[in-house]
């Protein structure tokens, strides 16, 4: 371990992977906004992806804060999180895209309700603005 302390600039409920359970409740996933240089670092294999724990050496086999097989398994789940530069933080695209990412969530949840027989109010789910 290194002892630097890598802090993402921030955090955003990720719009791409949100999973809707058959009764309708919603599990979003959270991303994180790192600079070029923290990328960078978990690219090449000196910070976890999991935990940002920062280490000296490239790939140890695990990291020893959340066990995450880092030599094996980082950069497959690079390749599978990291979605390049995206818009991030406030801005009107964003906030139109989780209108309507809302608006299917609430839709889809609501038709599952339907479908199962349950007559519930239409789901609300709040999204944090500024986690
Ligand atoms: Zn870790």
């Amino acid at each position: 371990m290194s002892g630097r302390a890598v802090i993402p600039q921030g955090s955003d409920i990720d719009p791409a992977s949100v999973s809707i359970m058959p009764d309708g409740r919603v599990f979003q996933r959270t991303v994180h906004g790192l600079s070029e240089e923290q990328v960078g670092r978990i690219r090449a294999g000196y910070t976890c992806i999991k935990c940002y724990e920062d280490y000296i050496d490239a790939f140890p086999d695990e990291c020893s804060v959340c066990k995450f097989p880092m030599r094996e398994k980082q950069m497959e789940e690079f390749a599978k999180d990291f979605r390049g530069d995206i818009k991030f933080g406030p801005s009107t695209s964003l906030d139109e895209e989780r209108e309507i990412m809302n608006e299917m969530r609430e839709r889809a949840a609501y038709e599952r309700a339907l479908e199962l027989g349950l007559t519930i109010p239409t789901p609300r789910i709040i999204v944090p603005r500024d986690a």
